[in-house]
Order: structure tokens, then C-alpha cells, then sequence
């Protein structure tokens, strides 16, 4: 399978002047979702005028793309950076993605999703998604911890679309109101028990 990055094609299609621009070469996450489009925004195309609006439009009249997914950067705590979002700038990237759910069929984010993104988890060891995936080097030989950006990320300001999902479902509350992240948190407790009589056996 080929994936090209978003930007890559539409200045293939478009021309350089007119294509929006993308700010990574491949996300990480196209390479596991054949038809997928995914657009990280960065401070740049948050601020750009009708960028979002455009990106999706475009790629949901492309008869290719299943789904579209827009994550957002995520820095490491105290990164000072031109990619950065504001908070403003977060606040607007979430009302825009707010509003174009409802023109954009093939935009995969709910508005669950979009509430974490609005209160994303505090820390590592709060976050479902750190707490439940395992992630490699591209090589396979290291470990990245704790979460797929590794180092010390800043999860106030986390925009990765797959834990604003995970995690807008562990915050989902079954009937009789118990929260699912409950039962997420037990199999984590029931497997480490396992792990350790394995250890001691
Ligand atoms: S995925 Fe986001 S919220 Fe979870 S640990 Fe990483 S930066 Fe923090």
C-alpha cells in the first residue's frame, strides 16, 4: 500500500499555490487506515482562514477517502514552538470541527471526541489511551513512553484524535451509570495480577 501525505497529492492535483498545505510528510496513523485522510493541525493552519473547511471539503468529494481525521499538534511540556496552538487557537480548531461534523460525512470525529479534545486527560497516567497501547520504534527495538509522542508530552494540550476517541469512550457512562473507563481500569487491574502470578510461577 502507498500513502501519500494530504499535501502531496492535492499539490499534485492542485498545483503548489492552491493545494492547502500539510504540515507532516505521512501521519503515523494513515499507515494503518487505508482510505483515511488525516490532517494534523498545527498553529499555522489553525489560524489560516477556512483551511479546515477546505481540507475537508476537498477530500470528502474524493471518491477514495472513507474517512477523514483531524488531529491537532501536540507539543512537549514547556515546547516553545511555531506549531504550538494557542488555547485560542485550540478553542477555534474545536468550534470549526464542531460546526463542519455536520456537512462532512466522511469527518470521523464525534462530538464526544471533540469534548476531550476540549479537556483532554491531565497526565499520562490518566490517559486511556496511554494506558492501554503498547508503542514501538518504527525499528521495533525501543519502547516509547508513556504514550505514542513520547519524552514528557503536554496531555493539556494533546491532539491525537485515536486518545480523544479512546478516551471519550472510557468517559461514557453505561446505564445505571457506571463509567466504562470502570471496567477499562479493572481488566488493567485483572491483567496485572495475572502478570505477576505468571512472574511468580
Ligand atoms: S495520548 Fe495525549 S493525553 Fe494521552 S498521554 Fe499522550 S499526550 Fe497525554
Amino acid at each position: 500500500m502507498l500513502v501519500l501525505s494530504a499535501s502531496r497529492i492535492l499539490r499534485r492535483r492542485l498545483g503548489p499555490q492552491q493545494a492547502p498545505a500539510h504540515p507532516s510528510s505521512t501521519h503515523p496513523w494513515a499507515r494503518r487506515c487505508p482510505g483515511a485522510s488525516i490532517v494534523g493541525t498545527t498553529r499555522q493552519q489553525a489560524r489560516r482562514e477556512g483551511y479546515l473547511e477546505e481540507f475537508l471539503r476537498f477530500w470528502q468529494a474524493n471518491a477514495d477517502t472513507r474517512l477523514i481525521w483531524v488531529s491537532m499538534y501536540t507539543p512537549q511540556r514547556g515546547e516553545v514552538s511555531a506549531e504550538r496552538l494557542t488555547a485560542a487557537d485550540r478553542r477555534r480548531v474545536i468550534e470549526e470541527l464542531r460546526r463542519l461534523r455536520g456537512v462532512t460525512p466522511k469527518l470521523g470525529v464525534t462530538e464526544a471526541a471533540l469534548r476531550v479534545y476540549a479537556k483532554p486527560p491531565a497526565s499520562p497516567a490518566e490517559c486511556t489511551f496511554a494506558r492501554t497501547t503498547e508503542c514501538v520504534s518504527a525499528d521495533l527495538e525501543r519502547r516509547i513512553v508513556p504514550c505514542q509522542f513520547g519524552g514528557d508530552p503536554d496531555c493539556a494540550n494533546c491532539g491525537c484524535l485515536a486518545s480523544a476517541g479512546l478516551e471519550a469512550i472510557a468517559r461514557h457512562r453505561l446505564p445505571g451509570g457506571i463509567r466504562v473507563g470502570r471496567i477499562f481500569e479493572a481488566s488493567l487491574r485483572a491483567g496485572r495480577a495475572v502478570g505477576r502470578l505468571r512472574k511468580a510461577g
